[in-house]
């Protein structure tokens, strides 16, 4: 009996894991290294097939090494790794059904694109003709075609990355699992490259893994984020709702361009009012005051987003009760839209606002929230209040 049919038919397993449905599932993995150094705590994830999942956190938080042990470069310290219906924690990389593409892609200096792409399907003896087919193929959808004759170092950074990627083609695996492929790239390039790999993985509508410490990446690329921090799993989302509804500060502060604004205060005894530390009182929608309302007379920090702060007239005469007063420190005229920085209280504010020309030399503007789109945090726990 395979081991897939062996969890399917485990009655007592309480959580029934469904191998039609998903390609890899981790079950409270854990990574302590050999010196004591718990980098990954408790990651559970079950990732369905063909999605683009993008493990995301800034350096340090842990999300190569889960990568790693994905690859089966990393020993899992506890918990279960699904691959294809099997639990692979101590299965070889090469019997995994996996292919990595690395940040410096680690090509053969001395071998043909042809032959980087075909190396691995000869070492594991495949048939030369099927090889062949297979090479030519991922060349066909890389258009890496006119390039085949080619060593590395005759190509462009981005030629050479899309040979990286026909590597990993050729051995047609379950799961693709990127380490920041485009890190190494300039900006220009790694906007080319972000779309062509969007492009890729509708084509080959295989499931990504991918690891970058780049929000935009992130947001463009993923079906589902992971953003982690010091070894930790903070949300788990579609790129729409991580921005729209982050789960706590953390994934708040990390995930959009500007982050979001943080203001410290509490909300009124009577319930009715966010009372910032500046004095400036903001009135709560009716939701906010239910939401809210057992923290009448206690500390909160409200959250907005740059673009829901206006000082356009209309929107100031619609929200008389969220106003307040802007202090300007300096601007960015961008052309389609201004970002103002500044204080509200000697907090840091930044607002995106759609002025068509430069604000000029003010210190000091009318400014107001939609209250509508404005989130609560617990101060103590640093969770979306909810
Ligand atoms: P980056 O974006 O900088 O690559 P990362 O999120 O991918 O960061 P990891 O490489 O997964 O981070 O490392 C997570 C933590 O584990 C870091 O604090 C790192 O110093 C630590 N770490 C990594 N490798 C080892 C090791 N072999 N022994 C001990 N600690 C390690």
């Amino acid at each position: 009996m395979e081991e897939k049919d062996v969890i399917l038919e485990n009655e007592n397993d309480e959580q029934v894991l469904d191998f039609d449905k998903y390609d890899v599932i981790l079950k409270d993995v854990n990574k302590v290294y050999p010196n004591g150094f718990h980098a990954v705590y408790d990651f559970n994830i079950e990732i369905e097939k063909g999605e683009f999942i993008v493990l995301a956190g800034p350096s340090g938080c842990g999300k190569s090494t889960t990568l790693r042990m994905v690859a089966g470069l990393e020993e899992i310290s506890s918990g279960d790794l699904y691959i294809n219906g099997k639990r692979v924690n101590d299965m070889a990389p090469k019997d995994r059904d996996i292919a990595m593409v690395f940040q410096n892609y680690a090509l053969y200096a001395h071998m043909t694109v042809y032959h980087n792409m075909a190396f691995s399907l000869t070492i594991r003896k495949v048939d030369p003709v099927e090889i062949h087919q297979r090479v030519m193929k991922a060349a066909e959808i890389l258009g890496l075609v006119p390039y085949l004759n080619r060593k590395p170092k005759e190509l462009s950074g981005g030629q050479r990355q899309r040979v990286a990627c026909g590597r990993a083609i050729v051995r047609d695996p379950v799961v693709f699992l990127l380490d920041e492929p485009l890190s190494n790239l300039d900006a220009k390039l790694r906007g080319t490259m972000r779309k062509e790999l969007m492009l890729l993985h509708d084509r080959l509508n295989s499931t990504f893994l991918y690891v970058t410490h780049d929000q935009i990446e992130a947001l463009t690329l993923a079906s589902r984020i992971v953003v982690m921090n010091e070894g930790y799993v903070q949300q788990i989302a579609s790129p729409k709702e991580m921005f729209d509804n982050p789960e706590n500060l953390f994934v708040a502060g990390f995930i959009g361009t500007p982050p979001m604004n943080f203001a410290n205060g509490l909300i009124s005894t009577d319930g009715k009012y966010f009372e910032h530390i500046s004095g400036c009182k903001l009135k709560l929608t009716k939701a906010q005051m239910e939401l809210l309302k057992d923290y009448a007379g206690k500390k909160v920090i409200m959250a907005s987003r740059s673009e829901y702060i206006a000082i356009d007239d209309a929107s100031l005469k619609e929200n008389p009760d969220s106003t307040f007063d802007l202090e300007v420190d300096y601007t960015e005229f961008l052309g389609a839209y201004t970002l103002i920085y500044g204080f509200y209280g000697g907090e840091n504010v930044i607002a995106k606002v759609y002025a068509r020309k430069p604000l000029g030399d003010v210190k000091s503007i009318k400014a107001c929230y939609d209250m509508n789109k404005i989130h609560f945090f617990d101060v103590e726990t640093t969770n979306r209040i909810r």
